[in-house]
C-alpha cells in the first residue's frame, strides 16, 4: 500500500480474523508517528461569551487534510452531540482573533472553532 502523504510503499499485515475486513490505511507507520493527533483546547474569554478553539495537530501537511478527516469528523460529531456551535477551519490564525471575536458577537453565543493547525503570531 502507498502512503497518501509521503508516497512510500508500506506493508499491511492482517491477522487471520481480520482478513476479510476492509482495512483503510492511508498513512505509513512513519507518517503515523510524525503526525500524531494532539488536541489542544484554547479559550479566549470575551465579555459575555467565549471563543473556544480546538486544535487537532501540531503539524500536518495541509495539502493532505483529507487523510486526517476521520479524527476531525469524530471530534465534530462529539461537539455537535453536545450542542456546540462550531465553525470549521483549516488553520486558526491567532493574528485574526479580533475577526473571530466579531463572529462570536454577531452570532451572540459562544462558538467553538475547530482547526487542524494553530498559526501563532
Ligand atoms: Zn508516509
Amino acid at each position: 500500500m502507498y502512503c497518501q502523504v509521503c508516497k512510500s510503499f508500506f506493508r499491511v499485515t492482517s491477522k487471520f480474523n481480520e482478513l476479510f475486513k476492509n482495512k483503510k490505511l492511508f498513512l505509513c507507520p512513519n507518517c503515523i508517528s510524525r503526525y500524531k493527533l494532539k488536541i489542544n483546547h484554547l479559550v479566549f474569554p470575551l465579555d459575555k461569551y467565549n471563543v473556544n478553539v480546538i486544535i487537532l495537530y501540531e503539524r500536518i501537511p495541509l495539502k493532505f487534510t483529507e487523510v486526517f478527516i476521520n479524527e476531525y469528523s469524530t471530534i465534530i460529531k462529539q461537539l455537535v452531540k453536545n450542542k456546540h456551535h462550531i465553525i470549521l477551519l483549516d488553520i486558526f490564525d491567532e493574528a485574526k482573533l479580533k475577526d473571530y471575536e466579531k463572529v462570536v458577537k454577531i452570532l451572540d453565543r459562544s462558538v467553538t472553532f475547530v482547526a487542524f493547525l494553530l498559526k501563532t503570531f
